[in-house]
């Protein structure tokens, strides 16, 4: 069971969001700066995600009329225009990822440029700023937060402290979050990368994926929301992608469920707090102000 649950657009029993993190070659880049561009395979291995997932994704996304989420670092934005164009043509939502997809614990301090620059790359190749933001490596902190509420976002999708969306207050203001968690992320069955320290044993399709439809089948049971969060160069290809694709088929025909950008789902949320139909649970930051030991 869920504690409160939040009612849907026209009784849907779930909403469910598949968002994709468009990292594309940046994470080799952030993580070998000296000589990551001499390094071709794991370049190609992210490149396979503008190049030929983004375009498959698209044309699933088109043919049952969804329109969906995407978190891309800034790098990226530039550097694969028109694949932004695609994605923005087609009504789908571009969140703030980073700029070369830094971790914000490491480059902690130093987080006020690196989220400025990515803001007006939004502004510049987008048209508009975003409102949503999912950490680098979920590795949220409360300068990044801070960031996020003087540039006026409305929510952050990297936090892990609820099943369904909730609301994190801050002695600056407020945010919605959009909660992750990596029972519902492709990174643990399917990133298998050295160079970045990731060795995971990659799992057949249906079996890395099998564990993501289980985590849809409770939170439809329950009412509550299912997100996915996944990456182009790992679930948009062939074989893992013709599966997620009959899913959202099935899915579609079967369930009363509602397909959703966080953008709307959060506005969502707004209408039914202002109308006083629901109010979302509290998360109050910071959770501590000094180190533990
Ligand atoms: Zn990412």
């Amino acid at each position: 069971m869920i504690r409160n649950p939040i009612p849907w657009p026209n009784n849907a029993k779930c909403a469910v969001s598949i968002s994709f993190d468009m990292d594309a070659d940046s994470l080799i880049h952030i993580s070998k700066p000296n000589d990551s561009f001499r390094r071709l395979y794991p370049i190609s291995m992210g490149k396979y995600g503008p190049n030929v997932a983004i375009p498959r994704i698209l044309d699933t996304y088109q043919k049952f009329g969804l329109k969906q989420s995407f978190f891309i670092p800034g790098w990226c934005i530039k550097e694969y225009q028109s694949q932004i164009e695609l994605i923005l043509k087609d009504g789908h939502e571009i969140g703030h990822h980073g700029y070369l997809h830094e971790d914000p614990i490491k480059t902690y301090g130093n987080q006020k440029e690196w989220f400025e620059k990515t803001l007006e790359i939004h502004k510049e190749i987008c048209g508009k700023y975003p409102i949503g933001y999912r950490a680098p490596v979920y590795n949220i902190t409360d300068e990044v937060i801070d960031l996020m509420i003087e540039n006026e976002f409305k929510y952050d999708s990297s936090m892990m402290a609820d099943d369904i969306p909730y609301e994190l207050q801050t002695p600056k203001g407020s945010l919605y979050e959009i909660p992750v968690h990596w029972g519902t992320d492709d990174w643990p069955p399917f990133a298998h990368y050295e160079e970045i320290g990731y060795m995971m044993p990659v799992q057949a399709p249906s079996k890395g994926l099998f564990g993501f439809w289980e985590e849809f089948e409770a939170q439809y049971e329950a009412g509550g929301f299912f997100m996915l969060i996944i990456h182009p160069f790992l679930t948009g290809r062939l074989a893992r992608w013709k599966q997620v694709e009959k899913w959202i088929e099935k899915t579609l025909s079967t369930k009363n469920v509602w397909f959703a950008k966080l953008e709307d789902i959060v506005q969502h949320l707004e209408d039914l707090k202002n109308k006083k139909i629901w109010s979302p649970s509290v998360e109050k930051l910071p959770y501590y102000t000094k180190k533990i030991l």
